[in-house]
């Protein structure tokens, strides 16, 4: 009896070790490899990172720094819309292989999920309608301040502003439209949202202060999918060697890059 019951002991634990093993083995780079495209969680609200053009594409900066990564892995891509509030789950759950979606690298964050290195470099603004008196956040107490759910913003403005009253939405468009009708005073998020806001609503809108936070980028990939995000790693690294970042960023920000990636001796 006890000689059977060791035998079931050894053959639970050769299980288990098979299946860890063969489930480690089949990591997402595999699976995009079998499958023939990456599928990949972007925004269709953050102009200029991933938003709906008038001819009703998805585009925007993450969106061809996304399908230059594809073309990098040999594979296509299949886009999928994420919130700043699904993004993380959606990519626990399986349902997309990458988040690229203005999501800024936290300590926080980095528990549930892993992060590339940062792809860019922003800080928290404030957007408010032109004839705002404001200066900085120090003038929204008691003021009402629009932020999106998921996102890094709200916690923030409180920490730097606790006596502001914070107005939770789902998604940017309705915090715009809050905005417009005078329901909110402000909106909170990153400078480059808010700045592209303020240019594309000639003279309605205009941002306060300066960015008061680090909102530094990083695309999500899988807890534990070292082979991926190595991948995925590597290809935002040649994409600063061979000018590919810089000229993207140069369409999308009107601008050169103030600050690159950081790029790896090979
Ligand atoms: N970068 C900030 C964040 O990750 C704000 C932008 C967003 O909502 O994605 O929360």
């Amino acid at each position: 009896m006890k000689r059977l019951k060791g035998f079931w002991a050894m053959l639970m634990v050769l299980l288990v070790t098979i299946i860890g093993f063969s489930s480690a083995k089949a990591g997402t780079l595999d699976k995009i490899k079998q499958r023939g495209y990456m599928i990949v969680g972007v925004k269709y609200d953050f102009k200029p990172f991933g938003f709906v053009n008038e001819k009703g594409e998805v585009v925007g900066f993450d969106i061809d720094l996304v399908k230059y990564i594809a073309k990098k892995l040999g594979t296509k891509v299949k886009l999928v819309q994420v919130t700043s509030k699904t993004r993380i789950p959606m990519l626990e759950s399986g349902s997309v292989d990458l988040v690229a979606a203005s999501m800024t690298h936290k300590r926080k964050r980095d528990l549930p999920i892993d992060f590339t290195i940062s792809y860019y470099f922003d800080g928290q603004a404030i957007l408010a309608r032109s004839d705002c008196k404001a200066k900085s956040y120090k003038d929204f107490a008691g003021k009402r301040v629009a932020a999106i759910q998921g996102a890094t913003s709200g916690p923030n403005f409180k920490k730097v502003q606790p006596k502001a009253k914070i107005v939770y939405f789902q998604e940017y468009p309705q915090a715009l439209m809050a905005l417009m009708k005078g329901k909110v005073d402000a909106i909170t998020t990153d400078y480059t949202w808010c700045a592209t806001q303020a240019k594309d609503s000639h003279g309605k809108l205009k941002v306060i202060g300066e960015p008061f936070t680090y909102e530094p980028y990083g695309m999500g990939v899988r807890e534990n999918d070292s082979d991926f995000r190595d991948a995925v790693n590597f290809a935002i690294q040649d994409a600063v060697l061979d000018g590919t970042y810089a000229k993207i960023y140069k369409k999308w920000f009107g601008k050169e890059p103030t600050r690159l990636p950081e790029v790896w001796p090979k």
